[in-house]
């Protein structure tokens, strides 16, 4: 077929985009393609075919009866004219035209699609994902798949204008240090030994810095064998960034840089800076390194009000509360249930005070607690929580770390704001520990990789009191959601020693596991930072989508599987010989 002159839109099959046609082109031949959303006839003599590309709908007025049937695919020529008087159609962009004296070629046949093409239809997942390229079509699931791509172009034209470098690294690597569980490719080659896709670009974009790349980004795709969630696939997508001669605050600066592009790019409005706290505030404020900024509801500190308390309940390291504003009204049972929630949670309690108007007309407790609080003590509870009548409070008693996370998850289930639902609240998390807790053997577990480079004023205690050291690790948080972390690395071997040392790594093991990293430094590695940032988490959050499935063309369901490829699937014998493998029976699951 000869190419068709017309705008963008033309191609040599048609001239119009379905939803793109309107009162401009009254008047007009136009031909268009697309899918058949609906057809109706109109007596023997007309048949009107509403037809659907990615744009949009038109209404196409066929002379006679025509034989096509939901989905099939066809192209129409027809000539733009005004709907008739009180036709119009004001929920259609172009409810205003339609196309006249309509041909109809059919370019290809369909069966009855699977369910309704329509965003309102409720349909299950594995239905869904069985047939994504019908699911794809709806317009809810074409809008996020192109939210996607303009977020993606938003970052790589910051990352460009930054000076930074689009390098591909390797899928088929070694392992890497996250510390997730990796995919292991089987080498037919080298049997008995294995590639491991990459859970990130880690120690290649490092190794770019060695190599003066200097800044360095890519989309990268990373893989974890993790179990799913609802922000969890087994393959994700980051903004991976490195860059060399930088501390902290530029990668903070280069990366903010590009996320608040990227926010624009989605949502038509560019984010205001984004605010910094320090891990140690996240966790005394929010009680998570992952704070939700959208509301209120901090915790509050009640040590000083129960130190040497009588109450036996609040006998504890740390005292802390959150505040719900007007929740006096929450039943018992409902109490209850918060109760349990937080046993879950690890608490060994929850106290709850309803706080009452009381007959003077100052505010009072409603607790089965209250009578064995002292008169300072209620009245240092309800100044120090700022509670007033017809609110409640919530009080746990534990070590720090637990008051602290049992609250601040109590605190977000009861705010029950979806997280992609407004305002976007960013926070640089920064300076967080270098080591979270310890391993079996009684090793430092590393916090972030064990490349990360520990706070300079407190390095020295990085052998007395590795559990006290703070590094230079940060995290990005939108809506409470973590959408990315990084750090300035270690690039001095005295240093990188140290921190193997402290984590139990012999100099066996860090050669065997890291060698050609640290082979590489040996000939010189500039001071380097870097970042990476979670496409798949920003894009959901734009999208208004709880779950990154919905902005992923082709993902996983909850369990792991592709009910449209059936993937994963058993290998045929002979590619496991190939592989020199052998099948082993699943062990029976307890
Ligand atoms: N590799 C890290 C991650 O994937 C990010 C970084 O430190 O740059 O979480």
């Amino acid at each position: 077929m000869t190419a068709i002159p017309g705008p963008l839109d033309a191609t040599s099959m048609r001239t119009h985009l379905c939803g793109r046609v309107g009162t401009s082109d009254v008047g007009d031949s136009v031909r268009v393609c697309g899918w058949v959303a609906k057809r109706r006839e109109h007596g023997e003599h007309l048949a009107f075919i509403d037809l659907r590309d990615h744009t949009g709908i038109v209404q196409c007025v066929v002379p006679g009866t025509v034989d096509v049937r939901s989905e099939y695919v066809i192209a129409v020529e027809g000539v733009v004219r005004p709907r008739p008087e009180g036709t119009a159609n004001p929920e259609l962009p172009t409810g205003e035209v339609e196309l006249g004296e309509c041909t109809v070629t059919v370019l290809a046949s369909a069966e009855p699609p699977p369910f309704a093409v329509e965003d309102r239809v409720d349909v299950d997942e594995t239905t869904r994902l069985r047939h994504r390229y019908v699911d794809l079509r709806r317009p809810r699931m074409q809008a996020n798949l192109r939210l996607r791509a303009a977020v993606n172009g938003a970052l790589r034209a910051a990352m460009d204008r930054q000076g930074f470098v689009e390098v591909e690294t390797p899928l088929l690597w070694a392992p890497t240090p996250e510390g997730a569980r990796e995919f292991v490719v089987p080498s037919r080659l080298h049997h008995g030994s294995s590639y491991v896709l990459p859970q990130s670009p880690q120690l290649a974009k490092q190794l770019l810095m060695v190599a003066g790349i200097d800044r360095y980004y890519q989309i990268a795709r990373c893989l974890r064998d993790e179990d799913l969630r609802a922000d969890r696939q087994f393959e994700f997508s980051q903004l991976d960034v490195e860059a060399s001669f930088v501390n902290q605050d530029d990668v903070l600066a280069f990366v903010s840089e590009a996320v608040l592009d990227a926010a624009e790019a989605a949502t038509g409005q560019r984010p205001g800076t984004i605010e910094t706290m320090t891990w140690a505030e996240a966790i005394d404020r929010f009680g998570t390194d992952k704070p939700d900024l959208r509301f209120g509801m901090e915790l509050v500190d009640l040590s000083p009000v129960f130190e040497g308390t009588g109450v036996k309940a609040f006998g504890a390291p740390c005292v802390r509360a959150i505040v719900l504003r007007g929740g006096a009204t929450l039943t018992r049972s409902r109490l209850d249930t918060l109760t349990d929630r937080a046993r879950t949670l690890g608490a060994k309690g929850l106290a709850w005070f309803r706080v009452v108007e009381g007959d003077d007309g100052t505010a009072g407790l409603d607790s089965p607690l209250d009578r064995f609080l002292s008169d300072g003590e209620r009245s240092g509870l309800l100044a120090a929580t700022a509670a007033g009548p017809g609110d409640l409070v919530l009080v746990v008693a534990d070590e720090y770390r637990v008051a602290c996370s049992v609250l601040g998850q109590l605190r977000v289930d009861l705010a029950g704001r979806p997280v992609s639902e407004g305002p976007y609240r960013y926070a640089w998390v920064v300076d967080f520990p270098m080591f979270d807790g310890v391993d079996a053997s009684g090793n430092p577990v590393a916090a972030h990789h064990p490349f990360t480079m520990p706070h300079p004023d407190d390095l020295d205690r990085l052998e007395s009191d590795p559990t006290s050291v703070r590094s230079q690790a940060y995290d990005l948080v939108l809506n409470g959601w973590e959408l990315g972390s990084g750090s300035v690395r270690i690039h001095r071997g005295d240093i990188q020693s140290r921190v193997f040392a402290v984590l139990g790594i012999t100099d066996e093991e860090a050669e065997s596991r890291f060698g050609f990293l640290l082979g590489a430094f040996r000939y010189g590695a500039p001071p380097h930072a870097g970042f990476a940032v979670g496409i798949d988490r920003l894009t959901a959050i734009f999208a208004g989508e709880d779950s990154i499935r919905e902005v992923i063309a082709f993902p996983k369901t909850q369990s792991g599987s592709d009910p449209m490829t059936g993937a994963p699937k058993a290998l045929a014998p002979g590619t496991l010989a190939d592989l020199g493998l052998r099948a082993v029976p699943a062990p029976a699951r307890a």
